[in-house]
Parts: C-alpha cells; structure tokens; sequence
C-alpha cells in the first residue's frame, strides 16, 4: 500500500487532535500535532523573556535562537523542547495566550513547515493544524476542515483546563478561542482557511465517536481509490 497524507486542520480547540489520535490508532497511521510545535516555541520565547509584557514577540532576539531550538516528539507522543518532555507546559492557557503570536512569523513557519515535511517522509501520516492542507501537504490524499461552534469548543476547552487542576474561568477560555481565531484566520502568512478540497466537518453537535464514525468512512473511502 502506498503512503497517504491526511491534512486535518481547523479552529481552535475543535477536538482536531482528538480526531487525529484516533485515526492514527486505528490505521497505524504516524500523528504529528503540528499546534505542539508552535507551542513549544512560544514556551522556549516565554522561558528567554523573549515576551513584551503586552505579548508581542522579540522577532530579532528568537530569529538569532531558532537555529538552536529542538522540536521534536517523545516515544509516548509528549513534545519535547531541546529534549525536555514539556507536554504539560505548552498546553497551559498562558501559552495558549502567546502561540498564535509566535506562529504569525514567517520564520517560525518556515523552519516548522520544513521539520513538519521531513517528519512525513516514508511513512503514512495524519497531520493537525491550521495550514496542512493549504501549505504543508496541498496534495494530501484527504484533508479534512473541522469546525464547532466557538462556545461550544471553549466549554470543551475549559473542562479540560479544569480537569487539569488548571485556575481559569470559561469567559478567559472563551476569549483565546475567540482572540486566536481571529489571529490564526488573519495573519498574512498561511492564515487559517478551508483549503477548496477539504471536506468541512462541524462537531458542534457529534460526540467524539459519532466524529470518528464519519472520519473513518472518509479514510477508508480514501484508501479505496
Ligand atoms: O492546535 P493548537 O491549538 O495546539 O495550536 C496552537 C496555535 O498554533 C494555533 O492557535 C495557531 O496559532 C498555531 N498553529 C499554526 N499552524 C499550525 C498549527 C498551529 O499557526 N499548523
């Protein structure tokens, strides 16, 4: 069987990795959250005060560093940072307040997109993020565009700050989901947006399994042909 591309990308906390996880699982397909990458950037700017107080990324200062930064995954799937398990830290609303700030520069994007590219070569994937199917992989064999409503992901999201022992209130939940959409849709390199082949996918009102019902029948018609 020949190796496929699956782009899955979409708004924030839709439950694309979810998704992904599970379709990983079932076809021994290869997982790459592409958001984790951009998150332990951030993580490594925030740790070298390399954050303005008002959010605003020092360019200069992380262009200088990029070179020397490690993204890579754990056997376990936990993203590294130079090769610290940092699974934890870069899923923290703090981080999740900064990201789409640092994934806005062309030169993150650019040193990310190649590493995200040679970590799909020779091996079937399935990829999450924002410009898999517009930019990484526009001729994946299946992209999928998954969508909710916003108070509908952020409620998703807060239960799972929460469950975490996270202190956060669902209204400053409710305004990242919203402040990164607006940043991630707008920004002038590779802004979010459905790529014309993508199949739009809203979960507003599916459980997890009843999305991965739906998913699947696209995988397995995909494999068909
Ligand atoms: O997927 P996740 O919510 O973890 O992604 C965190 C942030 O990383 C997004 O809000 C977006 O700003 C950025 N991102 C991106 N391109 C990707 C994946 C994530 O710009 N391919």
């Amino acid at each position: 069987m020949k190796n496929i591309k699956i782009a899955i990308d979409g708004h924030s906390s839709c439950g694309k990795s979810t998704l992904a996880k599970q379709i990983a699982k079932h076809f021994g397909f290869t997982y790459i959250d592409t958001g984790a990458m951009y998150r332990t950037i951030a993580l490594f700017a925030m740790r070298n005060s390399m954050i303005t107080p008002d959010g605003t990324p020092d360019e200069n200062r992380l262009k200088e560093k990029i070179g020397d930064i490690s993204v890579t995954f754990l056997k376990d799937g936990h993203a590294a940072l130079n090769g610290e398990d940092v699974e934890n830290e870069i899923r923290t609303l703090e981080v999740s307040n900064t990201v789409s700030k640092i994934a806005a520069l062309k030169f993150v994007r650019q040193e990310m997109v190649t590493l995200q590219r040679k970590m799909a070569e020779d091996t079937s994937v399935i990829m999450d993020g924002r410009d898999i199917g517009t930019v990484v992989f526009p001729d994946a064999e299946l992209k999928i565009f998954v969508t909710a409503d916003d108070e509908v992901r952020a409620q998703r999201r807060f239960n799972e700050l929460t469950s975490k022992g996270e202190q956060v209130t669902f209204d400053e939940v409710l305004k990242n989901v919203r402040e990164r959409d607006l940043l991630d849709t707008t920004r002038e390199e590779s802004p979010l947006r459905k790529a014309d082949d993508a199949i739009l996918l809203d979960n507003s009102f599916m459980t997890r399994e009843e999305q991965f019902e739906v998913a699947k029948n696209f995988v397995d018609r995909t494999m068909q042909e």
